[in-house]
């Protein structure tokens, strides 16, 4: 038994569903007691309780720092670890330019296999524990993000990116090919210890039908996995695929149509949506996954999740690495911030840490598992200094309230606000 010492804040409920600062419960010299053989969770309470209950239990104190669960990254492509932070134009261009060069030396199992290892000490440094990355259209780069990840212990979600279409020579699949090469990674992976396959196709204008309708067909056969793609992420996107699917309504009913949609389907951006397609998603139960600093950074437009939360949407946050420009989650929630007072809907820090934890958590369809400070959830934790540079220290200093103390690093930290990252119960 281990006993992590420090502040901890703990949700209760969900803050977009009354007032944020109830959602959570907050103790300034509190513990969790981590069972190591398990993994998990076993109990959360005042310290020198906690220290005299488990006396014989092994102390790591952190002081003053906030544990928190480990961030949940709920969108990523792991193979544009190498070219985060690129200059460019608009996605297409983006895509053309620096994704697509870069992503065709994944077929090469020891690049893939650097970079993988590459991509997990970054985010371990940022504090987060999960992962929900795109692969690329190479059956390598999947083997070696799952055992980059098993090695480490992790909890992940991952898939080969599928693409028949509209990509270079080198980064084209077929609609059989996709379907029997994602049938045969998720036998060998999916459910595997911590780790789970995800369907990907990368978006409907890079897939055929046919291609579509093998994955809407693989996801009925294998319906515990989840899936993943991108939808109504720019304008000038929208026209282009509307123009290769005359029949479908919108984008969403795309999706729809090949039985690309349902709860479990993972929206990665979803910001141009019409009333109907909003409708719909609610309907299926669709999550949509909020990348901010991608939206920013590509110049796509302003995720409403003032709008899409009140209506009952569920939403998960994600840093989109490379098309994001952080690796840091905390970075990621002051751009949400920052998008949600563009739109005139500020977020209270609850609503961001509730996003980048409990919320990113049951938009994957994992709310019992991961994500809170709570018994027998997997003891994945980050612990946060909160004074971690002296602008945030002296801004953090004068606060009178938890959320006006985590509010600073929120907005100005990186990773040397991380001053631990535990996964499984295990220090990293
Ligand atoms: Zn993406």
């Amino acid at each position: 038994m281990k006993i992590i010492l420090g502040q901890t804040l703990s949700f209760l409920s969900d803050p977009f569903a009354g007032d944020p600062e109830a959602s959570a419960l907050w103790d300034r010299r509190s513990g969790v007691v981590v069972d190591d053989t398990t993994g998990t969770i076993v109990e959360i309470g005042p310290a020198d309780t906690l220290k005299r209950l488990w006396s014989n239990a092994v102390v790591e104190d952190h002081g003053d720092a906030l544990i928190l669960p480990g961030f949940i990254d709920a969108h990523a492509h792991y193979p544009q670890t190498g070219i985060i932070a690129s200059w460019g134009k608009r996605l297409i261009d983006w895509l053309n330019t620096y994704t697509f060069p870069e992503e065709a030396r994944f077929g090469d199992a020891g690049y893939a296999a650097e970079v993988a290892s590459r991509y997990f000490d970054l985010v371990l440094s940022n504090g987060t524990t999960t992962t929900v990355s795109f692969c690329t259209i190479h059956p390598e780069s999947v083997g070696a993000y799952f055992a980059e990840a098993q090695k480490r212990g992790m909890r992940v979600f991952g898939g080969k990116t599928c693409m028949d279409r509209n990509a270079p020579d080198n980064l084209r699949d077929t609609a059989q090919s996709a379907y029997d090469d994602s049938k045969r990674l998720l036998a060998r992976w999916h459910g595997q210890g911590r780790l789970s396959y995800v369907i990907t196709p990368r978006f409907a204008p890079t897939s055929t039908p046919e291609q579509l309708e093998a994955l809407g067909s693989l996801w009925a056969e294998n319906p515990s996995c989840l899936m993943q793609t991108h939808l109504s992420e720019q304008t000038e996107e929208i026209e282009w695929v509307m123009g290769m699917f005359p029949e479908a309504t919108d984008y969403t009913d795309i999706y729809d149509r090949f039985g690309l949609l349902r709860e479990g389907a993972l929206m990665g951006h979803a910001i141009h949506l019409s009333a109907r397609e909003r409708a719909r998603l609610k309907e299926v139960g669709a999550s949509l996954i909020h990348c901010p600093t991608s939206n920013t950074f590509i110049g796509s437009g302003l995720f409403d999740m003032a709008g899409l939360r009140a209506e009952g949407q569920k939403v998960g946050l994600a840093t989109d690495t490379g098309g994001g420009s952080s690796f840091s989650m905390l970075r990621t929630m002051a751009a949400a911030y920052e998008v949600g007072q563009l739109r005139g809907t500020p977020l209270h820090p609850a609503h961001l840490l509730w996003l980048a934890t409990a919320g990113s958590a049951e938009a994957i369809g994992m709310g019992q598992t991961i994500g809170r400070l709570a018994p027998d959830y997997e003891a994945d934790l980050v612990v946060l200094d909160l004074a971690s540079t002296p602008g945030i220290e002296q801004r953090a200093g004068r606060a009178e309230t938890i959320w006006e103390q985590v509010f600073p690093t929120i907005m100005m930290g990186d990773d040397r606000a991380v001053a631990a990252t535990y996964v499984a119960g295990q220090r990293v």
